[in-house]
This record gives C-alpha cells, structure tokens and sequence, in this order.
C-alpha cells in the first residue's frame, strides 16, 4: 500500500527529506504513529510519519494466516476512528485489521513516506532533534518514537545447539502448518503465539510438542459475557500501571491466553494434551539430540489455571457487589493432568522436524543517541514522556494502562503526549517517576536474555 511517498511541504512535493525542518516527526507506521498523526493533524501541529516498511506492516506480514484478535472488535479505539463493524463481539482476522489501519490512515490522509528508515537519532545544541533517514536527515523539535512494542524476534542461545537439519523460525515467521515441512514440530512457549500456534498446528492434524512456560491465562466467556468486557466494567483497563505495587513487573508481564478464532474460546492445553499434544516444561538445555525440561510442566498448568479462575473470583465479586443477574456457570476442573514429568527428549525418538520458537521479542534502539535509555537498554519514561526535552515514546506495553501497547488504549497515551507538545509544561520541570530502570528495578533477571523480554 503507498499512502503518500512524498512529503508535500510549503505546497512542493519533496523526494528527499535532506534538510525538512517540521515540528514533529513519528517513527513508526503502525496503529500507534497512526494515532499520533490523527491527534496532531486534529491540532494542526505540522509533522512527518516515517515508516520503514508500509503502513500496517507488523500486523500485515509478521502475522500468521489464521491469525485473528484476542481482543474483541469493539476494543478497537483509535482516535478518531472506533470499530464501526456489524461485529463489535467478534474479533478480526488478520487481513480486516489491516484494511482497519488501512481505511483509518486514509481517513484522514497522514503525511505519512513508506519505506523510509530511521538510522540516527540525535539531539544537536540548540536542543533540536536531527532524525537520520534512508533518504536524508530532518530537524524537528518533537520526535515520537513509535516503533513498536515487539521489535526483534528473541532466540535463546540455545537454538544454536539443536542438530543442522531441524527447520527453525520465530513465531513472527510463521504462516501456516503447510509451510513446515512434514513431519512433528516443537513449539517453544506459551505466550499468546505459542499457544496460538500450538493450536494451529494442532487442528491442522501436525503431531504438536509444546514447552510450557509461565504464562498465565484467562477464559473467554464467563457468566454469559466474554471476560474482557466483565474486566472493561471492572476498571481494569483504566488502571494506570503506575498504581500496581509492582508495577515494574507488570510491565514485562506475559499476556494471558486465550484466542479469538472461530467466534472466541479457551485455550486450554490439558485438552490439547488429552487429544494427543505432547507438553513438557519450560525448555531449559540441548545436549546433543536431546532436549531437557524443567520439571514444572504441572506447576506451570496449574499457575495459568489459577490466575484465570481468580479472574473470575474478580468477576464474581463485582457480580455480587452490583446486584448484576447473570447465570452463575459451574468452574473450570482440568480434564487433563500429567502422569509425571517428562524432563528430556531425544530428538532421534521423534519425528520432529522443525521448532517454532514463541519466545518474545526484544528491542533495537541502538540508533537512537539521546541518553533516555536504562541498564538494560529499555526507555526509560513517565507516560512515554522521557527526559529529553521533546522526545516521546508511543506504543510501549503498559506504557500507561493495559491498553497501552494496544489497540485499546494506544488513543489515550497519543492525546496525553499531543497535549504536551501543544502545550505541556517544560520537561525539565516535570517530575518523573521512574518505572523502569531504576536501581531498585524489580524487572526480573534472565540471564539468557540480553535485552527486555516481552511476549505476544
Ligand atoms: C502476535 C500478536 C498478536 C497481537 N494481538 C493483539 C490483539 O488481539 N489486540 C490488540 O489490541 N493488540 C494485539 N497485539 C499488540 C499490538 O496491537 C501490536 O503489536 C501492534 O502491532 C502494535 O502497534 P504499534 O503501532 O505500536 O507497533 P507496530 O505495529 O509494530 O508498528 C511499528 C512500525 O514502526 C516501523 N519502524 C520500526 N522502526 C523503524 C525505523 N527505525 N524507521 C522507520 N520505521 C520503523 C515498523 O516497520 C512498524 O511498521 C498483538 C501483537 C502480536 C505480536
């Protein structure tokens, strides 16, 4: 899709950006430099959208083919544009988000120039922002950075041990069971891809073996309604990260699963491995052909149906303390338990020909020169507000709610952020609270990992 592959300013159309001076530039063409754009063409605030693929370009090729929301339509809330669909409890597939972000970027016509990448991020002496592109550098006095939440698809090292023969991609690679190449598939993680994945693969008739992290996970529908509009009711989506004890940790937090296909339902993997899925542990080491798990696969099941059951303790009480009629519905019992703990495997003894790992993503902001950054490498921010004067993140998960690296919440953060630029307070003045990256950050360690691990 080319929206716009020139830049019209002062009335010209401009092929090179060398030299463009405006008052704002967005890196980043998904839904959150799209909701950028839209608050600050509604505040005539002139600007540039930098996108180095195509608009919509996460959802539009890093998506498997039967991918389809976990949140229901209705939770689709961009600025400007709320889902306006026949379908509000539904949840779109993959290509009608796109044609979503598609019709929402014409809507309003965003000075958006694909195929555009930004190289270099730097902040010169009278405090402006020179924004290194592919196709010259622009000066700026605002840069929102909205590059998204999962950028670099993360391998643990240990996928350079397992044998030359096996095929290897990244949840963010795969499409479809058919184009694995025949035979069974490893599927590491439980993340909403792994599961997702697993299940995929698992009704296409493949002979799934899954690694059960940690993830937890939450039912669709309970007492009549799907779970996300009981936890819409609730507040949830409204509390701010910053009023969880431990809101570092939520940051980092893995998502629940739960999917979206079919009309919405659980994602239960003792099903699964009651109708011949094979689960095992969290993957912890290769030594030759052979895998080895932590003994936690029943630790793992139980923690994920724990969490959704006391989503429902959540439910129930709000049920009960506003008088709400809703049927009550008989728990969850697990219908699948395992007999032991199966800590190894020998690849030799199995017909396994490829591993999809669902195992996260990390960052790459190492274009970025400007000191906004934490030990680890992750923004450092207060409601995408960083440090350096004019300079903004948009898109981060949890960046402010639980919407916010979302399609829910990601209009709140971008009026919040317009707000300061038209005519916040100056940064220096502000006070932050840090909530990543301090001293005192919880964020847990794993020293597997060489940057933030985040999982979708
Ligand atoms: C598998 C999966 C399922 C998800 N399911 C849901 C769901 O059901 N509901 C929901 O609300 N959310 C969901 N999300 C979360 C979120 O909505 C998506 O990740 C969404 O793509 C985030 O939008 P974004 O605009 O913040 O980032 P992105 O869509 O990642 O867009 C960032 C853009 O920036 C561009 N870019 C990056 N660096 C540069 C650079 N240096 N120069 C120029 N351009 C650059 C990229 O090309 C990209 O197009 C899901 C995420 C994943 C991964």
């Amino acid at each position: 899709m080319a929206l716009t592959t020139e830049v019209s300013t002062q009335g010209g159309a401009r092929q090179d950006l060398e030299g463009l001076r405006c008052s704002a530039v967005i890196v980043g063409g998904g839904q959150a430099g799209l909701s950028m754009s839209y608050c600050l063409t509604q505040r005539g605030v002139d600007h540039v959208l930098l996108e180095r693929d195509r608009v919509a370009h996460d959802w539009a090729d890093r998506r498997w083919d039967s991918f389809c929301l976990v949140t229901p339509n209705w939770q689709c809330q961009l600025p400007g544009f709320p889902y306006a669909g026949d379908d509000p409890d539904g949840f779109m597939i993959r290509d009608e988000v796109i044609r979503y972000l598609e019709h929402y970027a014409k809507s309003f016509g965003p000075p958006v120039v694909e195929g555009v990448t930004a190289t270099r991020l730097r902040r010169d002496r009278e405090g402006c922002y020179l924004v290194g592109t592919s196709r010259g550098e622009l000066i700026a006095d605002h840069v929102v950075l909205a590059t998204g939440p999962y950028q670099v698809p993360r391998m643990p090292r240990l996928a350079d041990r397992l044998p030359d023969e096996l095929t290897q991609i990244h949840s963010s690679q795969y499409r479809s069971p058919d184009r694995l190449p025949p035979g069974e598939v490893l599927v590491v993680g439980t993340g909403q891809s792994g599961c997702q994945i697993a299940e995929d693969l698992h009704l296409a008739g493949r002979q799934v073996h899954l690694a059960v992290g940690s993830a937890p996970r939450v039912a669709r529908f309970y007492r009549g309604r799907d779970v996300v509009a009981w936890l819409e009711d609730i507040g949830y989506y409204r509390k701010a990260v910053s009023e969880f004890a431990d809101a570092d940790t939520v940051r980092f937090r893995v998502n629940h699963y739960v999917t979206g296909r079919d009309g919405g339902r659980d994602i239960d993997l003792r099903a699964f491995a009651r109708d011949g899925m094979r689960l095992y542990g969290r993957l912890n080491g290769v030594f030759d052909a052979t895998l080895r798990f932590a003994p936690d696969l029943g630790r793992n099941l139980d923690n994920a149906d724990a969490v959704s059951e006391s989503i429902k303790d959540s439910i129930d009480s709000y049920i009960d303390a506003h008088h709400i009629d809703a049927a009550p519905e008989p728990r969850y019992t697990p219908v699948w338990r395992p007999e032991q703990e199966p800590t190894q495997l020998d690849l030799r003894d199995t017909g396994i020909t490829s591993v999809v790992w669902s195992t996260g993503f990390g960052r790459d902001d190492r274009w970025i020169e400007v000191p906004v950054f934490d030990g680890r490498g992750y923004p450092t921010h207060d409601r995408g507000v960083t440090s350096s004067p004019g300079l903004y993140f948009l898109g981060l998960p949890w960046q402010h709610t639980w919407g916010s690296g979302r399609l829910s919440g990601v209009a709140d953060d971008a009026a919040y952020l317009t707000e300061r630029i038209v005519t916040g307070p100056a940064q220096r003045d502000h006070l932050f609270r840090w909530i990543a990256g301090t001293s005192t950050s919880t964020y847990p360690r794993d020293d597997e990992w060489v940057a933030p691990r985040t999982v979708a």
